[in-house]
């Protein structure tokens, strides 16, 4: 099991200044929810943690190393994967060889499999479809087959970036509740981007607020769920 710290980082879009210092920590074994509006920074977060977006300045720790001269590549080999916003599937490949890319670190043909047992019991749909092209699936099967093919590297930290964005109610909490089952079951950490705050607060174990590139808040998914002010500026209340 692994401990994620994020401590201080900066992070540029060439001279823009996108996250101004944001901290957080990710405990193993928990599911820890990234809330905010547009352009707060939760998704340059996540490609700084998984090596897509180069820091300025602060540190990334995994288990107490630092992590933040390594490529992506590496950070997969790590236990890191992410599940970019807008699932990224390539639509004229089939759900299958989609899964596959996300495998393509995994040298052992057995792992492979394990994961791709573990991506059919929990998505069945995915399996029903495995030898459809990514293209034709409903967007929230696409989102599944995103998740999926993020499983297939075997990671302990999953970071999901708007799951669910452009999906159905009813397929949302469908995937909601696998990924919880995924985390009570298998241990993984989850860190989970959405703008969906309310959604996402009540899967969380521990949660923080990002606004214009910095943490404003911090808690328990329940407690932000009874922060005054996370209701009146996420929950509409
Ligand atoms: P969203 O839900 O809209 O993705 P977010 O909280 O994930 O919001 P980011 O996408 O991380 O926010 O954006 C943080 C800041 O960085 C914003 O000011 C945004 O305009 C800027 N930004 C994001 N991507 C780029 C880019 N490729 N080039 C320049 N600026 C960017």
């Amino acid at each position: 099991m692994r401990t994620l710290e994020v401590k201080d980082i900066v992070v540029h879009y060439g001279l823009v200044e996108a996250l101004h210092g944001v901290s957080f920590k990710v405990e193993a074994g928990r599911i820890v929810a990234l809330v905010g509006s547009n352009g707060a920074g939760k998704s340059t977060t996540l490609k700084a943690l998984m090596g897509l977006k180069r820091l300025t300045s602060g540190s990334l720790m995994l288990d107490g190393k630092r992590i933040d001269t390594s490529h992506a590549a590496q950070r997969v080999g790590m236990g890191i994967a992410l599940s970019p916003e807008g699932r990224r599937l390539f639509p004229r490949m089939t759900v299958w060889e989609n899964l596959m890319v996300g495998a393509h670190t995994v040298s052992s043909a057995e792992q492979r499999g394990r994961s791709q047992e573990l991506v059919y019991e929990l998505f069945p749909r995915v399996k029903e479809r495995r030898d459809q092209l990514a293209g034709s699936l409903s967007g929230g099967e696409q989102q599944m087959v995103a998740i999926g093919r993020a499983l297939m590297s075997n990671p302990q930290i999953l970071m999901l970036d708007e799951p669910s964005l452009g999906i159905a109610p009813k397929i949302v909490s469908e995937i909601a509740q696998v990924i919880k089952r995924l985390n009570r079951e298998t241990g993984i950490s989850v860190i989970l981007v959405e703008q969906n705050a309310r959604l996402a607060l009540k899967m969380s174990d521990d949660a923080y607020v990002f606004e214009q590139g910095l943490v404003i808040r911090s808690g328990s998914g329940q407690e932000l769920l009874n922060d005054a002010f996370v209701q009146k500026a996420f929950l509409g209340i």
